[in-house]
């Protein structure tokens, strides 16, 4: 199936079931009015001159508009580009012309950034351009901006106005165009979240999506009667294919708590919503379980739910489990890249290895672990994980270069991720290559090192990185958030460490913070962290 015909046949059989919440919005959609509102975005999008394999790039928080514009650009083949809502001028301008969007569709404003002021400062001549007819110095290939929202803006399109631009005509093709397009047509191009550097656009499919979020939603066993809450950004492949595909695959209802992640409306959308599922990175759990408020939250309707993006620590999955009601909780494993699922626990696997692994590979999924040569590793042996088939991109947008670099002439995707796989082929994910360390010949893996510091009882978030060293090569450096109200000393978790884990893997530093620096998916960036201890260091 494309995406607009998964839609249609959802429709078909679910019209009259809530599709989608959104809560500060105060808007609550049937399946057939989703429907219809794409149909009428999509004509819109049509009469506006946009066409199949038109680039249409999007940057906004989780809004209704947003998977408006998911899915009406699916339905007429054009390429929808998800911008990261966190970037800035220079980030945007790159973005946009690196993919050559011929539009834009924003959000004025988002908590404290202008959307529109900045898309001014590149685009002055927005100003005095009429509608659609954009010529822009630095933006040269876009020409249409609609900016979500009832305000008309000078040089924009309005959302809704949009909405009603399609005419009788323009409607009626809108069933021959889909029919027309491929299930292996590029439609999306998604960025990774730059957790190790400049994000990076993969392309992808109908197919890659349309599979991949099947299979997620299917293992959590999601059905109609499900109600999942996305607080995930829609910009990023867990809230726009596990997230808002994952749900349409079986009719279920989408609940978005808000239009960014705040740890109160979630716990607010899931008790009042009656949520029966749950998505969220380890960070955003983290969040909630800590909140002072968060005992006050009835979440017993809460049954299943993804943990995923970022290692995920054994004790966190445990208080998800017993605090928050997810017995049937499981981790994912994935990428932008394989569209993103490649691994994820079942529902039924023993309980144990749901909060300790990845679980085991997904249909239709080839893997092998390699070694610095190539050669698959033994059993046990942590290897770099490559998976292979139907799930992996077609490539980075417009970059051969970097694709070459990823993806193998045996068609094999290099995750840059290290794991090792059990005898019954549950999957354990390391950490990154890039993130081991080498302390005096010793290889370290900062994840055995984190998962040993949330054992205690101050600690919140913890993340191990390597220092240069001039002795050592390397050295181990801990950047810790304390629980609310606690207080630690350096010495205080070495000490901890001392005589638990090998002497090589305890914290020579040790750095209390606020807060850590993270990705809009909410990643800690080890990068960031390193940078300033080296400066720190000297
Ligand atoms: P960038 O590629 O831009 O540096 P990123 O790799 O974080 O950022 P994503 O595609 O959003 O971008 O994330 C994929 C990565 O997230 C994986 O390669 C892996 O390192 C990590 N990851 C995802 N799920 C898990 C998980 N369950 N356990 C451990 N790590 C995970
Ligand atoms: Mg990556």
């Amino acid at each position: 199936l494309t995406i607009p015909q998964l839609l249609k046949q959802t429709v078909a059989r679910h019209g009259q079931r809530e599709a989608a919440v959104f809560r500060e919005q105060g808007l609550r959609w049937t399946y057939q009015e989703l429907d219809r509102r794409v149909d009428a975005f999509a004509a819109g999008l049509l009469a506006l001159g946009i066409r199949a394999g038109d680039r249409v790039g999007i940057w906004a928080p989780n809004r209704a508009e947003w998977i408006l514009t998911q899915f009406a650009t699916a339905r007429i083949g054009a390429i929808l580009v998800n911008i990261n809502p966190a970037y800035r001028v220079t980030e945007l301008e790159y973005a946009l012309n690196k993919v050559g969007c011929v539009a834009l569709v924003l959000a004025p404003t988002f908590k404290s950034s202008d959307y529109v002021g900045m898309l001014r400062q590149l685009a002055p001549e927005l100003d005095d351009a009429a509608p659609g007819k954009l010529h822009a110095a630095r933006l040269p290939s876009l020409r249409i901006v609609i900016a979500m929202g009832s305000e008309p803006m000078p040089g924009m399109l309005g959302f809704d106005e949009v909405s009603e631009k399609g005419s009788a005509r323009d409607r009626l093709k809108l069933d021959g165009i889909t029919a027309s397009l491929s299930v292996n047509d590029p439609i999306n191009i998604q960025f990774t979240s730059g957790t190790t550097g400049a994000p990076k656009g993969a392309t992808l499919t109908h197919r890659n999506i349309v599979n991949n979020a099947r299979f997620v939603t299917g293992t959590m066993r999601l059905t109609e009667q499900d109600r999942l809450a996305i607080p995930v950004p829609l910009y990023h492949c867990f809230g726009m294919v596990m997230g808002v595909m994952g749900a349409v695959s079986y009719g279920a209802t989408m609940i978005f708590p808000g239009e960014g992640f705040e740890p109160v409306s979630v716990l607010e959308a899931v008790s009042s919503e009656r949520c029966t599922a749950l998505y969220g990175v380890p960070t955003m759990f983290v969040a909630q379980l800590e909140h002072p408020r968060f005992f006050e939250f009835d979440l017993s309707s809460l049954r299943t739910g993804i943990m995923a993006g970022s290692p995920c620590p054994i004790e966190v999955m445990k208080r998800v489990v017993s605090d928050m009601h997810m017995s049937e909780v499981t981790i994912a494993y994935g990428m932008t890249e394989t569209s993103p699922v490649s691994f994820q626990s079942n529902v039924d696997d023993p309980l144990d290895r749901r909060v300790s692994t990845v679980g085991r590979v997904h249909p239709h999924v080839e893997v092998k672990l390699v070694d610095e040569t190539g050669s698959t590793v033994a059993v046990g042996v942590p290897g770099e994980l490559c998976t292979r088939g139907y799930s992996v991109m077609r490539g980075y947008w417009n970059d051969e270069e970097l694709t070459k670099q990823s993806i193998d002439p045996a068609g094999w995707m290099h995750t840059g991720d290290l794991a090792t796989i059990d005898a019954d082929g549950f999957c354990n994910i390391v950490g990154r290559v890039k993130d081991m360390l080498i302390r005096g010949g010793e290889n370290v893996y900062p994840r055995e090192v984190e998962e040993y510091l949330y054992r205690h009882p101050k600690v919140e978030q913890v993340q191990v990185f390597g220092v240069p060293d001039e002795k050592y090569g390397e050295e181990i450096c801990a950047w810790v958030v304390l629980r609310s109200g606690q207080t630690a000393t350096e010495e205080e978790l070495r000490a901890f460490c001392r005589g638990q884990i090998a002497h090589y893997k305890v914290p020579r530093y040790v750095r209390f913070v606020a807060e850590l620096p993270m990705t809009v998916t909410g990643k800690a960036q080890k990068f960031k962290m390193r940078e300033t201890m080296i400066a720190e260091l000297g």
